[in-house]
């Protein structure tokens, strides 16, 4: 795995679009974005954004290698929130990048979800507001996760719309003709995007409609996998991805190795609460 060559960039939003009932794309802008560089895939990078009244993110002065314990040191309630995205896109000339936020409340979500400080920015973002990126500056960086080992046969994605920005990623990035199969939970139908690629994709869309629990797993136990090598990728729920790793690894005889799983969100939980129990 590459190091993680990554810095600050201040950014601020050249427009905000609800692509469907679930999702927003937010571009973003800033003078010295060109030093910005996605390795593509499930590229990620820490989003850091100001507290409703503030009108950019509040971080360390110095934002060097010691940032994140100046961070935590600050109050709270004033230090930016910081949370984890992917790039969806990035465009030269201007420079700009795309992020697709989920959101996690509206008609199609379950009784009581709640959103969180990200996901209700990204809903009233309007153009101008500021933000800040802790992102890439060369391709190949450790913040891309998806990297099948050499013999890999076919790849098998599986993710709710948190993980739907990387798998879009990782779908325009797989070689012409490589066998996919996909599975990914969305809350309605009407969030399913297209997604170009070049692989021999077989995409399923699950549609949740406020049920709670993840679909994924009963589909995955249910389908019949190519022969061959495979290579997984799993990503949405801490705990959906778990009980499907271990299907992949108990019930598929899947390599360990031979799998990717992160969890993107945990129910009940925050990221704030996340980082807490890592520090
Ligand atoms: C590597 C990585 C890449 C990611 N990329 C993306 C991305 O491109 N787009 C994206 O939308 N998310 C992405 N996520 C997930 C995102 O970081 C979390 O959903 C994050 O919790 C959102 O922050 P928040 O401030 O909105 O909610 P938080 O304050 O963190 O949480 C508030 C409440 O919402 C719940 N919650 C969190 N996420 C969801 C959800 N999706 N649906 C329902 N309830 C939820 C939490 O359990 C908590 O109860 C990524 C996460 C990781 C680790």
């Amino acid at each position: 795995m590459p190091a993680t060559p990554f810095r600050f960039f201040d950014v601020r939003v050249l427009r905000a679009q609800r692509l469907s009932p679930a999702m927003v794309r937010v571009t973003f802008v800033g003078d010295d974005l060109s030093a910005f560089v996605s390795g593509g895939r499930d590229q990620r990078f820490k989003l850091f954004l100001p507290h409703p009244g503030q009108d950019a993110p509040v971080l360390p002065a110095d934002l060097g290698d010691g940032w994140f314990a100046a961070w935590r040191e600050m109050d709270p309630a004033v230090r930016a929130v910081m949370r984890t995205y992917t790039v969806r896109d990035q465009r030269r000339d201007p420079d700009e990048v795309d992020v697709d936020f989920a959101l996690h409340t509206g008609d199609h979500a379950p009784a009581g979800a709640t959103d969180g400080p990200a996901s209700s920015w990204a809903r009233t973002a309007r153009p101008g507001d500021r933000a800040a990126l802790l992102g890439p500056v060369e391709e190949d960086n450790g913040g891309v996760d998806f990297r099948p080992p050499p013999g890999t046969d076919w790849t098998l994605l599986t993710g709710d719309e948190t993980a739907l920005p990387a798998i879009a990623g990782i779908l325009a990035r797989l070689a012409p003709d490589a066998p996919a199969k996909v599975w990914i939970e969305i809350p309605s139908a009407e969030d399913a995007q297209p997604l170009p690629t070049k692989a021999a994709a077989d995409i399923t869309w699950l549609v949740r409609e406020g049920a709670r629990t993840s679909p994924v797993l009963d589909a995955v136990r249910a389908a019949d996998l190519p022969p061959g090598t495979p290579y997984a990728w799993i990503a949405g729920e801490s705990a959906a991805v778990r009980t499907l790793r271990r299907h992949l690894v108990d019930d598929r005889q899947f390599d360990r190795k031979a799998i990717k799983f992160t969890g993107y969100w945990r129910q009940g939980v925050t990221e704030d609460d996340l980082i807490a129990e890592i520090a």
